[in-house]
């Protein structure tokens, strides 16, 4: 399992989350991607091997004010870039996942039979149910009915390029947390990745749903009831974790 980075803000997070993901990096991974929103549209960038391979390539002039980050330790298929996360639905909706997805090939035969997946990932369903839900609901809504189908486990963060402003994220069984800032709120799997920019952190439970924009956090619980996560301050400092420690 590994890491998730995330921001919504008011100015340009392409550096938040490149410098989240080399703050992930201790953790181990065999790729990394990017999912942004841009002008209404969802951009991605994806490579296997180091974080910096990916940042690197990246456009200096990149900018957008909402996306989501992933580095990944291949649970299902080989390290390739097209394993790699953020995996995308129709242009519409990213995704990015930690964990196990149990029941992927119970869930594709149900709702997506006869379609062949960009990937050989568990998680890719995740990104086409959600999609599929959209026809008739409310991202909120579609990530929740998709949760419902879900057996495993998962932090995920989720990008709908209908909702530009708006990451909709949730956890069970694998750690994630929501940071607090100025005109930005961040999520990560790890408060490592976000130390440069809070130290104000909640902390999701099993269960718990949320959406996040620069200037609104929302909890809810598993039956979608808003719900209070206590802020706690952490005393992390940067590079207090290490590739090597
Ligand atoms: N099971 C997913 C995969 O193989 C996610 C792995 C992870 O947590 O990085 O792509």
């Amino acid at each position: 399992m590994c890491g998730i980075v995330a921001a919504a803000s008011q100015t340009n997070i392409v550096s938040i989350l490149a410098d989240g993901l080399k703050h992930l990096e201790y953790r181990g991974y065999d790729s990394s991607g990017i999912a942004l929103i841009q002008n209404k549209n969802i951009s991605s960038y994806k490579k296997e091997g180091n974080v910096s391979e990916l940042t690197q390539s990246l456009d200096k002039k990149l900018s957008a004010n909402i996306g989501i980050a992933h580095t990944r330790w291949a649970t299902h298929g080989k390290p390739s870039k097209e394993n790699a996360h953020p995996h995308i639905s129709d242009d519409n909706i990213a995704i990015v996942h930690n964990g196990i997805i149990e029941n992927y090939l119970e869930i594709k035969n149900k709702f997506f039979k006869d379609v062949v997946f960009a990937s050989e990932t568990d998680s890719e369903i995740l990104a086409h149910l959600i999609n599929f839900y959209t026809k008739e609901n409310e991202i909120f809504e579609a990530v929740y009915l998709t949760l419902k189908e879900v057996k495993g486990s998962y932090a995920i963060a989720v990008l709908d390029k209908k909702n530009s402003d708006k990451i909709i994220v949730a956890r069970n069984g694998s750690p994630l947390l929501i940071g607090l800032g100025e005109k930005t709120n961040f999520v990560a799997s790890d408060a490592q990745a976000l130390i440069e920019h809070t130290n104000k952190f909640v902390y999701l439970e099993d269960g718990d749903l949320a959406t996040v924009t620069a200037e609104e956090v929302k909890i809810y619980n598993k039956d979608k009831q808003s719900i209070r996560r206590e802020t706690k301050k952490s005393k992390l400092s940067l590079n207090s974790n290490s590739k090597n420690g």
